[in-house]
């Protein structure tokens, strides 16, 4: 069993945030991540940048280098490792902590590798591991992917994109200028309000063009090894199809929030209790941090509003240690 002080759950830019803060302090902190250094901007589509501009992508004011208005996936990674490595933060790696107990005298954190003891610990898992599943015949297909990286593989392919959010829509035109055959299936009546001003105009002159077929107000409702047949409101139909990727949004473990004793709203939003001012959730000591904080309201946080998450933190930790 490691004794630590405060174990951070989660090596995100949120995680890499906390971790700097504690840093600074000499505090005895270790992160657990269950995949690599920023799992989540790692798994990121290759081509993707940010909508914010590098600036607003910074932990404690560290200078974040790009060469573009808007930073890109490898600038990213390029700029979390160099603040992980320059500071020597203590990070483990490939590590997935599968419970967080609260006990009388401290928390016991169980993980695939090690049993750890800390006075507090900081869930920031994010929301990026857990796809909302279609729940439809054929889903499990190989064929079926809920997480885009690329085009080239879908060039000449017949390929069903569900959903009508900015990663649906940035893969859709990416993979019709790559020469995949692409076809939207979209549950409401039209793209997504939220997609970005810039490429909104784009994907819609594509479908009404007809580059880009798209069925709205439709949904498939069984995906079979070479065709899907979708439900569109006048009649259900069959088409050719070699991929289906279906960017439909995704969860918190909220497995993880509850067996830890963390509550949420009893709204569809389940929003874990925190306080905001803290951090401190429902459980002493126990403290979320990054868009985790948002449960189902998956586009409320980002790294440009949580990032504060990790000095206000510090700050309570501090305060109560004195
Ligand atoms: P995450 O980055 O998701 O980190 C959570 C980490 O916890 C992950 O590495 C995960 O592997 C790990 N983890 C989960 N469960 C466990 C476990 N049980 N044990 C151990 N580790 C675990 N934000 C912006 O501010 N600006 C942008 O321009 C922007 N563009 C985006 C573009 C795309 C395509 C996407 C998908 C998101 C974008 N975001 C942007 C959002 C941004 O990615 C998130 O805000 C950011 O990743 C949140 O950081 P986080 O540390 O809270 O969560």
């Amino acid at each position: 069993t490691e004794k630590k002080d405060i174990v951070i759950i989660g090596g995100g830019p949120i995680g890499i945030a906390c971790a700097l803060e504690f840093q600074k302090r000499n505090w005895d902190y270790v992160v657990i991540e269950k995949g690599a250094l920023t799992n989540s901007l790692f798994n990121y589509p290759k081509n993707m940048t940010f909508f914010s501009t590098s600036e607003k992508l910074e932990i404690d004011d560290i200078p974040f280098i790009s060469n573009n208005a808007k930073p890109n996936r490898d600038e990213a990674l390029e700029y979390y490792r160099r603040v992980t490595t320059s500071n020597q933060l203590q990070i483990n790696l490939y590590e997935t902590v599968n419970s967080v107990q609260k006990g009388a005298q401290h928390f016991t954190i169980e993980s695939s590798k090690s049993t750890y003891i800390s006075n507090q610990v900081i869930l920031c898992t994010g929301f990026y591991d857990i796809p909302k599943m279609l729940n439809i015949p054929g889903e499990q297909l190989n064929k079926v992917t809920h997480y885009y990286k690329e085009a080239h593989n879908y060039t000449l392919q017949d390929v069903v994109i569900v959903g009508a959010s900015n990663s649906a829509v940035d893969a859709a035109l990416e993979i019709y200028r790559k020469g995949g055959r692409v076809t939207m299936v979209v549950r409401s009546e039209h793209i997504g309000e939220r997609v970005k001003y810039w490429v909104r105009p784009d994907i819609i002159n594509r479908i009404k063009e007809g580059s880009i077929k798209a069925y709205f107000n439709s949904e498939i409702k069984s995906i079979e090894d070479h065709q899907i047949n979708i439900c569109t409101p006048d009649k259900d139909i069959e088409i050719p199809n070699d991929f289906v990727i279906a960017l439909t949004g995704y969860l918190p473990n909220f497995d993880l929030l509850s067996q830890s004793g963390i509550t949420l709203s009893d709204d569809k939003k389940a929003i874990p209790n925190y306080n905001p001012e803290t951090m401190e959730s429902n459980v002493q000591g126990l403290y979320l941090a990054g868009v985790i904080c948002g449960g189902k309201e998956t586009h409320k946080w980002f790294i440009e509003n949580s990032r504060i998450h990790a000095k206000k933190i510090a700050e309570h930790i501090e305060s109560i240690k004195e």
